[in-house]
């Protein structure tokens, strides 16, 4: 089995006009020319996916959507399918962002209804969990996290486990500046890994990025990819500038081993 190389994505959020978004992504074409044994993706908000997927085209940046509907199509204003993402260039979708789970009140089961129409699709979910503040301090987060991942994945074939990526998110992280300890992510990454071999039975979750978010920047990237089980990052702020999300890609192990072990 081929190891999947690290995967980094970056989570533009609610920024960006279509000229801002042109801009930043030919900038990071320009920084990260050359980068090799990374997947590298970008979550730029829908108005921008069109033209970017052009702007893409020679490039191995792969494309991400920042959310997805469930249905495949229908009389549902404002939404948008996983055919329509695919349609635009995305491989990948962000499901269940603490944002989309905060703000737009998205519980498991949504989350879990957009991860299975994706895969029934072809787009790859990047499956978004995370503890509060209050439920780490409450001693909860395993729990939490461990609930959260049970119920994205339900009713997920053990083969549709290939096509998903887990991004850990504590949410006091996100944003704020504050990131986890890398020993502090690493043990949930663990936790995640082990629940997935409880769950699918299956050798090959030894393959599944799990991918840490909350906060990450050039100066704690090293530290978090040294961890064995934390496979990539998903950036949110710091994927807003060229320089610094082109830093984040080239982080140590890359440069200095050509590989993560
Ligand atoms: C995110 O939006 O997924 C995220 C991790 O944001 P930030 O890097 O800004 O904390």
């Amino acid at each position: 089995m081929t190891k999947k190389p690290p995967f980094i994505a970056g989570n533009w959020k609610m920024h960006m006009t279509i000229s801002q978004a042109v801009a930043l992504v030919l900038k990071v074409k320009d920084l990260i020319r050359g980068v090799g044994n990374v997947e590298i993706a970008i979550a730029p908000p829908f108005t921008a996916l069109y033209h970017i997927n052009y702007l893409l085209a020679e490039s191995s940046i792969r494309l991400c959507g920042q959310d997805v509907f469930w249905e495949k199509n229908g009389a549902y204003t404002g939404a948008i399918s996983p055919e329509m993402l695919k349609d635009v260039g995305c491989q990948y979708v962000i499901i269940g962002h603490s944002e989309r789970r905060q703000y737009f009140n998205e519980t498991d089961e949504i989350v879990n209804k957009k991860v299975l129409t994706s895969l029934k699709e072809g787009l790859k979910p990047i499956l978004c969990v995370g503890e509060s503040l209050e439920q780490r301090e409450d001693g909860k987060t395993i729990q939490i996290v461990r609930r959260q991942v049970i119920e994205g994945l339900n009713n997920i074939s053990p083969g549709q486990m290939q096509d998903v990526v887990i991004a850990y998110e504590p949410v006091w992280a996100i944003g704020t500046g504050r990131t986890a300890k890398p020993e502090q992510a690493e043990e949930v990454h663990n936790s995640i890994r082990e629940l997935l071999y409880e769950t699918f039975n299956l050798d090959s979750v030894k393959e599944t990025r799990i991918i840490y978010g909350g906060s990450v920047k050039s100066n704690n990237i090293d530290s978090l990819m040294a961890q064995p089980n934390i496979d990539g990052a998903l950036v949110g702020g710091a994927s807003l500038s060229a320089e610094e999300f082109s830093r984040i890609v080239k982080f140590e192990k890359i440069q200095a081993n050509g590989n993560r072990q």
